[in-house]
């Protein structure tokens, strides 16, 4: 399940907003109203969404900068620690990188330097005492806070902004899957930075975006080796050849017994070489319950819309399975099947690949 839904779209593109950002608004609503009254509740609760109308504008910095250079952007999701874009296939020009990943960044200075035309000016129009403009102005705090959300985003701690910089710099000088392992170990160094200062500080909100660098650069780590490693190759290398074939004729009873020998997830019906449709094992598990199980494999397969060639690159199938949403795609040469690549084999034998990847 996916725990966001959908607010609008900016740009084109869809913005999303996390389930538990509702409870980070609702925790300041209750907890500024219980000590503070309801009106000054609602004050807080506008300067949050204020306050992430900005992360919102920074975000859409980063999109419209990567979207010149051509990078798809699915989605940007708030988080109650802040937003994430979205981004598919982040170039691997390190200027590029750079000037994407600063354009956030930059939004947040160009809107505390806006903030400050505006509130200096309303300081000349109300009153000239700073402190206690300060504390009671929120065009104040918003600036202060855009400034400190500019600031913070720069450390370079991978996978934040600053980090990124930090691996596209590392990147002119190195290999790519190098520069991003060193990144990921800054990046892995600060998470574990920030949670020791949590407990010190006896602060909730450093823990929580200590373990969330963490384990995002991990993840992040681990997808670029992937993508490394992938690189170079073609579906010749890593294509299932021995594989269990369905025929259109056979009952699910039958085909079942007969998958009961392979590790195989998904299996190819094929008639006179050609290829009608996948059927999963998952699928005849279940017809098995609804029905007695001697209904054909022909009536139960699903039809397979794509299809890729010994000597398409990895990289393709890999995002041709993510746009159709398919864990297997047919390996086709003169119209006839002569393989498979699946998911689950990818990821499995890329490993292999990627722990001999530089950088490891
Ligand atoms: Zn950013």
């Amino acid at each position: 399940m996916n725990w966001s839904f959908r607010l609008g779209t900016v740009l084109g593109i869809p913005i999303r907003i996390h389930f538990t950002f509702l409870f980070l608004l609702a925790f300041f609503f209750f907890s500024v109203s219980s000590q503070s009254g309801a009106r000054s509740g609602l004050m807080s609760l506008l300067f949050i969404l204020l306050l992430f109308g900005c992360v919102l504008l920074h975000e859409l910095g980063h999109c419209v900068v990567a979207r010149r250079f051509g990078v798809t952007i699915t989605s940007i999701t708030l988080y109650p620690f802040g937003g994430i874009a979205a981004l598919t296939d982040i170039p691997r020009e390190p200027a590029r990188e750079i000037l994407i990943a600063i354009a956030g960044p930059l939004v947040n200075f160009f809107l505390a330097a806006c903030l400050f035309v505006f509130a200096g000016f309303r300081i000349r129009m109300d009153s000239l005492d700073p402190a206690v403009l300060a504390a009671t102005s929120p065009f104040w705090a918003l600036l202060w806070a855009n400034l400190i959300l500019g600031l913070f985003n720069l450390v370079p701690a991978y996978p934040m902004d600053g980090g990124r910089i930090l691996r596209g710099v590392l990147a002119t000088r190195m290999p790519y899957a190098r520069a991003t392992h060193v990144a990921a170990r800054i990046g892995k160094a600060f998470g574990a930075l920030f949670v020791l200062i949590g407990i010190l500080r006896l602060d909730w909100w450093f823990p929580i975006l200590g373990a969330f660098l963490y384990i995002g650069a991990n993840a992040e780590e681990q997808a670029t080796l992937l993508q490394s490693a992938l690189e170079g190759l073609s579906v010749r290398d890593l294509m299932i050849t021995d594989f269990l074939l369905l025929s259109p004729a056979e009952t699910i009873t039958e085909a079942l017994r007969r998958s009961f020998h392979t590790f195989q997830e998904d299996f190819p019906g094929v008639r006179e070489g050609k290829l009608l449709g996948v059927l999963t094992r998952g699928k005849m598990l279940e017809a098995l319950k609804e029905e007695t199980g001697e209904q054909f494999v022909q009536g139960l397969v699903q039809p397979v819309n794509g299809w890729v060639s010994p000597s398409d690159p990895l990289r393709e199938a890999l995002r041709r399975m993510h746009a159709e949403r398919v864990s297997l795609l047919p390996v086709m040469e003169d119209s006839r099947l002569v393989g498979v690549v699946t998911l689950s084999g990818i990821l499995r034998n890329a490993s292999v690949v990627a722990s001999q990847a530089p950088g490891k």
